[in-house]
């Protein structure tokens, strides 16, 4: 399963990067319902609100949402990067996991979620 750091996986770096800097520029409205996007592959798959409870295994990465705070719970990867990153909960901050391909990052508002999702 050991994996070599591959070309796609540090334009998905840069596309990360590039989006914590926008995440930065768009980061006044910060405070109120939070979400954070789950990013696989350089795609967002999900869209989560960190006032839920979450926990979601993904691409052998198990992502969290406790209290606010995101962080990765376990991990298959070689180098715990991600596992070692911690919980993060402010606007634009990031979680990556370059070997398995899996970003989390925290948006300021809560965008185009369901509102119908809760109750
Ligand atoms: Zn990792």
């Amino acid at each position: 399963m050991k994996k070599l750091i591959t070309k796609k996986d540090l334009i998905l770096l840069f596309v990360v990067l590039l989006a914590g800097i926008v995440g930065i520029v768009f980061m006044n409205s910060a405070d109120e319902g939070k979400s954070a996007e789950i990013i696989v592959d350089g795609k967002t798959t999900e869209i989560i609100s960190l006032d839920e409870a979450y926990e979601k295994q993904i691409n052998g990465v198990v992502i969290c949402c406790e209290k606010g705070e995101i962080y990765i719970k376990e991990s298959n990867c070689p180098d715990k990067v991600c596992m070692r990153s911690g919980r993060i909960s402010k606007s634009g901050e990031s979680i990556i996991c370059a070997p398995n391909r899996v970003a989390v990052k925290i948006n300021g508002k809560k965008g185009n979620l369901p509102d119908a999702i809760t109750g």
